[in-house]
């Protein structure tokens, strides 16, 4: 294969018809800063129908192509139909790169299409850096239980696809630089369509389950005594305006719902204030948490890991700590 053949770096466009999901917009950012380092073109794939002022803010993020596709078999999400689409788009346009989130579908189908072309997909990066000498992207992620950076490349074969988490980059559009529209029509046989929707119900929307955009997060850790201990720190913050979330071990408990776990395998948060009670500093926890303005950590252990990355340490009992805090900001009330 010469790779040389592969241009442009492309970003699937997930949506519900109204609205674009944010992970795409965040990627179609990083994407953006991977093309200027190669000097490669950023191409958007928008499949199906999606509102002006949504559109316009994939050119806000310096897309140069739009390609838009449409056709039957493809007014709602379809493993089968999208598996083809990308693997035809891909072998037609021969992108160098194409960027997924790491949704529920597009964790269906872009490990399908890069499986049809054939080519490599790597999932879960928190990083993607260029490198000019060998023209990959570096897909770089935490790996052996966080004991270590693993760095992962498409060396031989194109495109390189990767499925990245809502949360892991930034939604900060640069601004529009001109974009070319290219129509594509596919149609997808309705009877190929192996898996199909037959209704959707969506979930009952709970508003303090959604943490990603919390400003303040008060975290409790293993060392959570146990549910019976939970009220506590749900009162906390909601006396500091924010919201509770969790490290893995206290999901695997049964004690909080995964929608609250951060880190690697669950949210990435950006708040302005992150108090983690009871958190070791696990680096797969810790990866979602460094774009904190202000880290608190509180724990019983003066060696944990924890504290080499907070701006404010505090060694104690969880339970206590958190009740000199609920005093303090009642006092002040
Ligand atoms: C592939 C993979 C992905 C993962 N993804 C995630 C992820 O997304 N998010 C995540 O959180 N984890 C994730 N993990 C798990 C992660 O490696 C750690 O096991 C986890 O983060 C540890 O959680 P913890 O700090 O709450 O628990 P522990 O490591 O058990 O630490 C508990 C801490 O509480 C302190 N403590 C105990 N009692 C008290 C007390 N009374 N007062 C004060 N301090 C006390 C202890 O000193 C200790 O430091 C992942 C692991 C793997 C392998």
């Amino acid at each position: 294969m010469n790779k040389a053949e592969y241009k442009d770096m492309w970003v699937y466009i997930e949506h519900d018809g109204t609205e674009i999901r944010k992970v795409s917009l965040e990627l179609l950012c990083e994407a953006r800063k991977l093309c200027d380092a190669a000097g490669e073109k950023l191409a958007a794939v928008l499949v199906g129908e999606l509102p002006e002022s949504e559109v316009q803010k994939i050119l806000e993020c310096g897309a140069e192509k739009l390609i838009r596709v449409s056709g039957a078999g493809l007014e709602r999400f379809s493993v089968d139909a999208y598996t083809e689409l990308f693997t035809q788009l891909c072998r037609k346009y021969k992108p160098s790169a194409v960027l997924v989130g790491g949704t529920i579908d597009g964790r269906d189908f872009a490990p399908r299409f890069a499986c049809r072309l054939p080519t490599g997909c790597t999932s879960d990066a928190t990083q993607l850096v260029y490198d000019p000498k060998t023209g990959d992207i570096e897909f770089i992620e935490p790996a052996v239980g966080g004991k270590m950076m693993a760095v992962i490349t498409v060396p031989f074969v194109r495109p390189q696809v990767g499925t990245i988490r809502p949360g892991t980059f930034k939604y900060v559009p640069g601004g529009a630089r001109g974009c070319e529209t290219i129509e594509e029509r596919f149609d997808f046989p309705i009877e190929k369509i192996r898996t199909r929707a037959l209704s959707f119900r969506a979930d009952e929307y709970d508003e303090s389950l959604n943490i990603a955009d919390a400003e303040v997060i008060v975290c409790v850790g293993n060392g959570l005594k146990g549910a019976d201990a939970l009220p506590r720190y749900r009162e906390l913050a909601v006396l500091l305006g924010g919201k509770l979330g969790c490290t893995r071990p206290v999901f695997d408990r049964g004690v909080l719902p995964y929608k609250l776990v951060i880190g690697q395998s669950g949210v990435v948060v950006k708040p302005k204030l992150y108090l983690a009670f009871g958190v070791s500093g696990a680096v797969n926890h810790v990866t979602g948490i460094t774009d904190s303005d202000t880290i608190v950590a509180v724990n019983r252990d003066p060696e944990a890991a924890i504290f080499g990355y907070c701006t404010y340490g505090i060694v104690g009992d969880m339970d206590e700590v958190c009740d000199a805090m609920i005093a303090q900001l009642k006092a002040r009330a």
